[in-house]
């Protein structure tokens, strides 16, 4: 689905952001990416979605060297992934309903694939009885929810979620994470940034550990602390 071949990356002279940064992800893969703030989590992130250029080195997205492409490609790489923020990003003044016809607009859905898709999105976060709501009258949990949906609505088959329990209760924090693991059942593909050590060792799933620029373990089935 995704793949790192030695990507370096720098900011101005001085910050080395990613050094010789080489890892693969697999279609239907669930992988938490970890490490303390600074270490080049969003670094990644933001090579993926071709904000920024590495280097150095090689990004493959599904199969297709994406590290130089023509400015007129990104969107249709960036339409492929869903991404999911630690702040939801919902417009305040849209209901549910609205935040996701909104987004499948800008996709160019006809009215009749934006309903049967509204419909399946939110009985996928187990949300269709707040289609009418606004997300100032949702839990943090739940705008999560709907911020997954929304990504959803596009059919990616990769979807990042960077922090996505950032700003949410552990209970809460619980619910976002189940959803995210029955998209994967599905099939998609879940690269997951995190902090939360709780969720990573309950899970069990692959982690990267990344740390000053450079991943430091990459394991199945790992915890949050290296097992001594
Ligand atoms: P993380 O997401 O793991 O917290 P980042 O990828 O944001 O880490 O940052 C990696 C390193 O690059 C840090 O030292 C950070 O300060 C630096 N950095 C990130 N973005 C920029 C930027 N736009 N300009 C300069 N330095 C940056």
């Amino acid at each position: 689905m995704i793949e790192f071949q030695s990507v370096s990356k720098r900011y101005g002279k001085e910050i080395q952001a990613l050094r010789n940064v080489s890892f693969r992800i697999n279609k239907g893969d669930f992988v938490f990416l970890i490490g303390p703030s600074g270490a080049g989590k969003s670094t990644i992130l933001k090579l993926i979605l071709k904000e920024i250029e590495p280097d150095r080195g090689k990004i493959y997205f599904k199969n297709k060297d994406i590290t130089r492409v023509r400015n007129r490609i990104i969107p249709k790489i960036r339409k492929e992934i869903g991404v999911v923020f630690q702040d939801f990003r919902l417009l305040e003044e849209k209901t549910v309903a609205e935040n996701l016809n909104y987004a499948m607009d800008i996709l160019g859905y006809s009215k009749r694939g934006k309903k049967r898709k509204l419909q399946e999105v939110l009985e996928l976060v187990n949300l269709s009885h707040r289609k009418k709501s606004y997300p100032r009258e949702l839990s943090g949990g739940e705008q999560q929810r709907v911020s997954i949906a929304r990504a959803m609505s596009t059919n990616p088959d990769f979807l990042i979620a960077d922090e996505p329990t950032g700003n949410l209760d552990p209970e809460t924090s619980w619910d976002v994470v189940k959803t995210l693991e029955k998209i994967n059942e599905r099939g998609t593909t879940i690269l997951m940034i995190t902090h939360a050590q709780e969720i990573v060792d309950s899970l069990q799933k692959r982690v990267l550990h990344i740390q000053n620029g450079e991943i430091v373990r990459d394991i199945e089935e790992g915890t949050y602390h290296e097992k001594l």
